[in-house]
């Protein structure tokens, strides 16, 4: 038999087994621990539940009464509704099961029913209904506080609420802290509603506090432990550089600069996030920082997200040091063969894709690492690839301007530098809505500017990497594009499914001019960089998340041209709708960010699963922005005081998160 520890599996607590263990596997509880933090959603106060005749149409109520009578209606169509009538002296209510014909049998006249649910007015039986999301026979003694937990298919609430009872009474002594009990008591069984928040609040700032302490001793560990290369950068190899150069950096880009050149000479390991808007210039600042790598006779690296844009990075950096000494590289999946990882030993600065971090790949003495839109990879891969140097400087690009609250959670253990303004002479981008059936307008707007001799984007959804169905629309439409509408015009399409030669061909024509107008997928969304390219046009833009059509629409406005972006579409929902009035309103990144948080939460605002986002059990690290600063600001605190009480703290920890993970993988594999 098991002991009763924290991490004894959910399975082997009374009255749960494998079959239940699966299902408590999707709610993301393995132990009793998890299910021990597993925080209901909300409370319902079932202490002083109000008359029946009070019972009005609402998202979610509650009432309870005895049954009057029970109708089972078979109905024509499949669906099978249950109804009860449930009387309390004051008034009727018909409570409805929809596919539960079995619940009929539980169900006497007489019995005490307490149910919750959806109220509406059914003008068919002409009362008041309530659509059961949850029941209990009224004993008497569960006229309580009611913890509401989140749903799954195959737990019904009354089991998941034992359980969590049989939990709390046999292992919540295993919880060492009398206050994190408390709370946690206060959360599953509350005596009364004034506690709750307070002790949800205590978990989040407990658990936000644990992790901002592994974020901020890691970045100590970095400033004051690990040793880095010590680069000599001297005013002579900041003009080298600068004489290379088209343009004059902007302030901006000076201030950033500085800040990277301090790291660099400081003799620890650089750890620096670089935030800018699309379009702001953040490349040019890490290419900067990487020719010092290189000066000092080190090897860079420049991490790309996608095949086309690392071969573009590549491109443009074989162009702009052609007249130095400088050995710039390649690597990216295609790029297998033994001799050209050989080859790497000898560039100076090599830029890749996921191929850099594979194991095989060995450097030279690699001493800086960029990595682009770091917002595509996971922390993982940043791990991997700074474990490919000794302690390697490293620069992280981002052009998601996320709110401060992701920020510290995402890069608490980074310093920061921002530009925050973009190359003078730019022009906001000119955004315009376009119902599917004005299409054509837009159409004759693109053969005026094609004929200035502007080039054009049409972006095509392509919202899962492997849907077939998508990326036939998208070559069906580059068709439609070429025969039906500008059989005059060169048509191109590019998506990521082409080979990478065929990739690498169509972007050449593209930025010769030899294609006018390239259908795409999203494989442009980031980093590409064209500057006659000036108009846009984003098909079924309701599709795309906020982050992505302002990535998307950062493609363009990058010349001196004025640019405009057409989203054409039929938003139906309200949600839908808000983003392309967002679109059309701001070309503000920051707002966009804000907005796009706001609609859609951050895990999904930030695309990816593997976003990097850790899953918190309690907090929520939006709504609990406050709790998060005063978090970090004491865990500064505590390592300034007690580095060793909190090494302590972080560590124990530390195997914790760790063994949940191994968990969450081995599950995932099942
Ligand atoms: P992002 O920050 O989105 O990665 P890029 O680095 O691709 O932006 O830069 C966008 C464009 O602006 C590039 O063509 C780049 O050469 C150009 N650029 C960068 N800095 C300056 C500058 N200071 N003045 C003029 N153009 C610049
Ligand atoms: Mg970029």
């Amino acid at each position: 038999m098991p002991t009763k520890t924290l991490d004894t599996p959910i399975q082997y607590v009374k009255g749960v087994g494998p079959k239940l263990a699966k299902i408590f596997a999707r709610l993301g509880v393995f132990s009793v621990e998890d299910l021990l933090y597993l925080v209901p959603r909300e409370w319902e106060d079932r202490r002083n539940i109000k008359p029946i005749i009070q019972v009005r149409p609402a998202f979610f109520d509650v009432a309870k009464g005895e049954i009057m009578k029970i109708e089972d209606q078979p109905t024509r169509s499949r669906v099978h509704i249950l109804k009860v009538y449930l009387n309390d002296r004051t008034a009727t209510l018909q409570a409805v099961w929809f596919n539960q014909p079995f619940l009929k049998r539980l169900f006497k006249r007489g019995m005490k029913l307490i149910v919750s649910g959806k109220v509406e007015f059914s003008a068919y039986d002409h009362v008041m209904q309530i659509s059961v999301r949850d029941f209990e026979i009224d004993t008497g003694d569960n006229l309580k506080i009611m913890p509401r937990y989140p749903m799954t298919e195959g737990l019904y609430p009354k089991k998941l609420r034992s359980v969590v009872k049989t939990v709390l009474d046999n292992y919540l002594s295993g919880i060492a802290d009398e206050r994190v009990r408390q709370a946690l008591l206060a959360l599953h069984q509350p005596e009364e509603m004034e506690s709750i928040a307070r002790a949800r609040d205590f978990l989040a700032y407990e658990e936000l506090f644990l992790f901002q302490l592994g974020l901020l001793l890691r970045r100590k560990e970095y400033k004051e432990e690990l040793k880095g290369r010590k680069f000599d950068v001297s005013q002579e190899a900041r003009a080298e550089f600068a004489s290379l150069l088209p343009f004059r950096f902007t302030p901006a880009q000076e201030r950033v600069l500085e800040d990277i050149y301090k790291d660099l000479q400081g003799g620890r390991p650089m750890n620096r996030l670089l935030q800018g808007d699309v379009g702001s210039g953040k490349t040019i600042v890490a290419v900067a920082a990487a020719w010092l790598a290189v000066r000092n006779g080190y090897q860079a690296a420049i991490l790309a997200p996608t095949e086309i844009l690392a071969q573009q990075h590549y491109n443009k950096l074989l162009d702009l040091f052609r007249d130095t000494k400088l050995k710039v590289d390649l690597l990216t999946a295609t790029t297998s063969s033994d001799k050209k990882r050989a080859e790497l030993l000898e560039a100076d600065l090599i830029i890749g894709t996921h191929a850099l971090i594979e194991e095989k790949v060995k450097y030279r003495d690699l001493a800086l690492v960029v990595i682009d839109e770091q917002h595509r990879f996971g922390v993982h891969q940043r791990a991997q690839l700074i474990s490919k140097g000794v302690t390697p400087h490293v620069l992280v690009m981002t052009a998601t301007p996320i709110p401060r609250s992701l920020a510290l959670t995402l890069y608490g253990d980074l310093d920061r530098s921002i530009i925050d303004e973009l190359p003078p002479g730019r022009m906001p981008v000119k955004t315009y809505y376009v119902p599917r059936n004005k299409r054509s307008d837009a159409y004759e707007f693109i053969r005026l500017k094609v004929k200035e001799g502007r080039q054009v984007f049409f972006v095509c959804p392509l919202v899962e990497e492997s849907s077939e169905l998508d990326l036939k629309a998208a070559v069906e439409e580059a068709e439609r594009l070429q025969k039906d509408i500008f059989p005059e015009l060169k048509v191109g399409l590019l998506h990521g499914r082409l080979k990478s030669a065929e990739k690498e061909r169509v972007m050449k024509n593209f930025l010769e001019r030899k294609i006018d107008i390239l259908v795409s997928t999203t494989v442009i969304e980031v980093g590409i960089d064209v500057a006659n390219a000036t108009v846009m046009v984003v098909e079924h833009a309701e599709r795309f998340g906020l982050s992505q059509l302002h990535q998307l629409r950062g493609r363009i406005g990058r010349g001196a041209e004025q640019s405009y972006c057409f989203l054409v579409g039929e938003p139906k929902s309200e949600e839908a709708r808000a983003r392309m009035k967002a679109m059309i309103e701001t070309g503000d990144g920051f707002k966009i960010a804000e907005a796009d948080l706001r609609l859609r939460g951050p895990g999904e605002m930030l695309g990816v699963r593997q976003s990097g986002l850790p899953n918190f059990r309690v907090a929520d690290i939006i709504r609990d922005e406050k709790i998060l600063q005063a978090a970090r600001v004491a865990a500064l605190e505590l390592i300034g005081k007690d580095p060793e009480d909190a090494h302590n703290r972080w560590e124990s920890q530390r195997s914790k998160i760790e063994n949940s993970k191994k968990k969450l993988e081995s599950s995932a594999l099942n």
